[in-house]
């Protein structure tokens, strides 16, 4: 099931991305609008990935990413932004998009981070025995892929998932933007770090009784990041 939804008014744009996608042996549903992408979703559910760009009428993408999110937990998001607009890239990863690929993108480099994302949807299920991985009051469930304090449960996006996995399997160590990177979105992202930095924020609000005085995940200042139970 490589089911990916398209959302994206500017035709030729569409037409380009569609076209490529199929050619990957995607099935991709269209839309040209935030409002058609909903229904779309709302209508096949087993849609499991959304490619949506940021410039839309009506509804723009941020806002069609927030409630696909609200939905789906599971589905995977790449917000299409406009290269010149850095706030665009973290905009769309607080409204809980996995990824971003900035316009004009090449062929290449969007087939890639489409095939990444699909890649970490699909090792969804754990191989191994192991169901929770236990770090001080907060257990994560993987196969649910959702984290537990003291039984209560909290949501996590894919990423968010993935990055708690990594510090759970690595506490009281140092981990460097650079490695989360590498382990969570693969090592072709050209080094930008900021997409850390925001999920980093994202897990704080979830983790943290006080996000600005982070107890769990704390910044290792000019370095990165470190987890403490
Ligand atoms: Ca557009």
């Amino acid at each position: 099931m490589k089911k990916i939804l398209v959302c994206e008014d500017e035709v030729s744009i569409r037409s380009f991305v569609v076209v490529n996608l199929r050619r990957e042996g995607y099935e991709v549903v269209e839309a040209g609008s935030g409002e058609e992408a909903l229904s779309c979703y709302a209508a096949d559910p087993t849609i499991a990935m959304a490619l949506l760009d940021v410039m839309l009428p009506g509804i723009d993408g941020f806002e069609t990413c927030r409630r696909l999110r609200e939905q789906s937990r599971d589905m995977g998001i790449i917000m299409l932004t406009a290269r010149t607009r850095e706030e665009e890239k973290v905009s769309g990863l607080r409204m809980g998009a996995d990824d971003y690929v900035t316009k004009p993108f090449s062929t290449a480099e969007l087939l890639a981070r489409v095939d990444a994302l699909y890649r970490r949807l699909e090792t969804k299920e754990p191989a191994g025995y192991i169901e929770q991985i236990v770090s001080g009051e907060f257990a994560l469930d993987l196969r649910t892929r959702r984290l537990l304090r003291q039984d209560v449960s909290i949501e996590l996006t894919q990423v968010e998932f993935q990055i708690l996995e990594l510090f759970f399997g690595n506490p009281d160590t140092l981990l460097t933007r650079g490695e989360i990177l590498r382990h969570v979105w693969g090592t072709d992202m050209g080094g930008d770090e900021k997409i850390v930095d925001v999920n980093i924020r994202r897990l704080r609000m979830k983790v943290e009784a006080d996000p600005s005085e982070p107890r769990h995940l704390l910044t290792v200042w000019g370095r990165g990041y470190q987890w403490n139970a």
